[in-house]
Order: structure tokens, then sequence, then C-alpha cells
């Protein structure tokens, strides 16, 4: 059987954002712009494979935003986008390709409802592209108005545009020196008659900040299946005084007249920070990560354990929003240490100041931590993971 495979066209390196990345890597929804093209065509029952066609220069960049995700290998661009086209369809050759659905990088909001209606077209005619009607009223001049133009008839086109593998591929092939605006232009010059499907007003096509911004509304607006979902998660924890001259909280050393006993540096705070995290990904808890059992993590800074669970939110294309934590204790006293602690977690987390809370109470006496028998922290993470994780 052949197979369906969108070829996401990612290799341009035009920035008007006055940022250092091209605007497919930048951030929409916490996530770069192109791992929701890539998850769109990803997720989308019709579609068997997914290839990119990237910027040499972009490697290390798309290797960070297609973390985890199941795609062919990405392969390299040309010098124009026609080019980058021609390319990413030859890498195809060995792939068995029946339809090859060539999709804009940049355009991340595309519904399952456009792909298909792409894919139904192609496989009946051959070649197809999704657009929409222009419905404004088009003037052509300068300064002053020459005509009004008949707007009956007019489509703005969009991608995926779907075609048959072979057709495109020779289309591209005998189109190779021809300046063309879009893939259904190359069909089109190559005698091909293209078949037009309704495609979305939402699907747009990411170029200035301000179409970032539009985009960052629909996200937040709707909740396309693409797009994020909040998870959050909560952590406890508790440990025993022992002898010693100090504690360590938040990955901060206060002089105490007892220690925290533990495997680790018994770190409470950063332990119930660590499960809060390790929650909201329903990753189980830090035991599971890092046994009391295993010698290697005797006396460990437990930084070590938050980082590895910030990495894990990572490689899940998530990011965390937010930290809270309360340390139940008589003494020490955490407000001298409030803002260390906090700058530490926040270090830790990779958040700005405001996104963490550190708070601290006495249980007035009572209970074990009443007694000063140990140190008990609670602590909640938010994170923003893809919906369709
Ligand atoms: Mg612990």
């Amino acid at each position: 059987m052949s197979l369906r495979i969108a070829l996401i066209v990612a290799a341009g390196r035009g920035t008007r954002f006055g940022t250092v990345l091209p605007k497919q890597y930048a951030l929409l929804g916490g996530i770069p712009v192109i791992r929701h093209t890539l998850t769109a065509f990803l997720n989308h029952p019709r579609i068997n494979a997914v290839r990119c066609v990237i910027h040499p220069k972009d490697e290390a960049a798309y290797g960070a935003a297609a973390q985890g995700l199941d795609l062919l290998p990405p392969v390299h661009g040309g010098a124009t986008r026609q080019e980058s086209v021609r390319l990413g369809l030859e890498s195809l050759a060995a792939e068995d390709a029946g339809i090859v659905l060539i999709h804009d990088g940049a355009r991340p909001l595309v519904d399952a409802a456009t792909i298909d209606r792409a894919i139904t077209a192609a496989e009946a005619h051959g070649a197809a592209l999704a657009a929409v009607r222009v419905h404004d009223t088009l003037k052509r001049g300068g300064d002053l108005v020459e005509a009004t133009v008949d707007r009956n008839g007019l489509w703005r086109a969009q991608t995926p545009q779907a075609f048959a593998y072979p057709l495109i591929l020779a289309a591209h092939r005998q189109q190779a020196g021809a300046v063309l605006s879009d893939d259904a232009a190359v069909a089109e010059r190559a005698g091909h008659k293209v078949a037009i499907v309704e495609g979305s007003e939402d699907n747009l096509k990411i170029t200035t900040a301000e179409d970032l911004a539009r985009a960052e509304r629909l996200l937040q607006g709707s909740a396309p299946a693409h797009g994020l979902s909040v998870r959050v998660g909560q952590g406890f924890d508790v440990h025993r005084f022992g002898p010693g001259d100090a504690v360590i909280l938040g990955g901060i050393r206060i002089p105490h007249e007892a220690a925290l006993t533990g495997h680790s540096d018994a770190d409470v705070v950063l332990h119930a920070l660590t499960d809060a995290i390790l929650g909201a990904l329903g990753e189980g808890d830090i035991g599971q990560h890092f046994p009391p059992s295993d010698p290697q993590w005797r006396g460990a800074d437990s930084a070590i354990f938050l980082r590895r669970a910030v990495e894990m939110v990572a490689e899940r294309g998530g990011t965390i929003d937010h930290a809270d934590v309360t340390i139940l204790c008589e003494a020490p006293k955490i407000g001298l240490h409030r803002a260390a602690m906090t700058a530490r977690i926040a270090e830790l987390l990779d958040l700005p100041l405001r996104r963490v809370g550190v708070k601290a109470t006495t249980t007035e006496g009572l209970g074990f931590t009443g007694r000063r028998e140990g140190i008990a922290t609670q602590a909640v993470a938010t994170l923003r993971l893809p919906a369709d994780d």
C-alpha cells in the first residue's frame, strides 16, 4: 500500500520578529510553532509519515522542537521555497509515497478537516489545494483606486496542497527553473488541473509578530486538538530530624540545631516539588526515578532530581508555568531564607521569581512537626503539555 506523507516546509530563515531564530521556531502557547504543525499531521489518522525540510543552520533548533516526535529524519532545503520542496520530494523516492501533502511549517493551526478534504480531493483528482474565498472587495491602484476587481471566483491559496507523488515530483523537476509562488502553481504550469477545497480562516501563516499574536488568541480561544492542556501536580514529603547542625531546604543550607535525615541531602522542599512535577506528568514519584536503595544518590544534591523532572517536562513538549511550596515546621524560621530559596527554585525551574511561591507555617505545636520531630512540605506545580499528550 502506498503511503500518504506530509512534507512540512520549514527551510526559510526569514524573520520579521527581530529575533535570531526564524518564525517557525517562535513559541506559540509555549511550544515552537513547527511542533504544532508537525503534531497536527502526525495525529491525523490518514497520514502515514511526516518529513520536515529544514535549513542546515536550524538543525539544533529543529532537534529541540521535534524532540520525541515520531518523524522521518529531516532533510535540508535549498535557496528558495520551491527548491526546498523539490529536494523534499526527491528525498521521498524510497518511501513508497502515494499522496504527498505539502504544508508550510509556519501554518501551525491547520485543522484535521482541512487535511482530510485535501487528501480526498488529491486522491480523486491528482492535485488539490486548500483555499479560502475572498470576501473583501478588492481594489487595484496606488494612491487612487484605478479599478474595483471582481472578487467572484477568487480564492486565497493556503496549504496543505496535496498531490499524487509522481505527478508533483515530475512537475517540480520540470519547473525547476521557474519562479512560482506555490506548489499548485507548479502543477498548473505542468498542465495539471488542481482541485480547490475549503481551507480555514484560522489556518493562518505566521509571518509577522501580529500573526503570532493572532495565533495565540486563536489557540487560547478554542481548544483545538493540537493546543495545550494545563496539568496540575501535587507533592508531599516528610523528613525526620537527626543529629547535625544544618538543614537543606529549597536548595539552601540553613544552620539549625538538627539536620534532616534521608538518603540524599534530605531536601524535603525539592523532593515535594519534584513529586509535584512528576505527578503532573503522570510519571510516578521520586522514589521510582531515584531509588533510595541506589548508592549513587547517597548524600546527593536534590537539585539533580528536580532538574531531571524539568527535563522530562521538556521531553514531553511541555512547559512549567508555576510552582508553589508550603513548608510545615516550627523551626528553623524560614522567613530569613525565603528569598534565597525562591531564587534557587526559580533557577532550577527556569522560571521568573514571580512564578515561584515559597511559604511556611507552623502547625501551632500540633502533630509531628509541632513536636519538632521533622519537617513536612507540600508542593503544587502547574504545567502545560500538548493537549494530545
Ligand atoms: Mg524525601
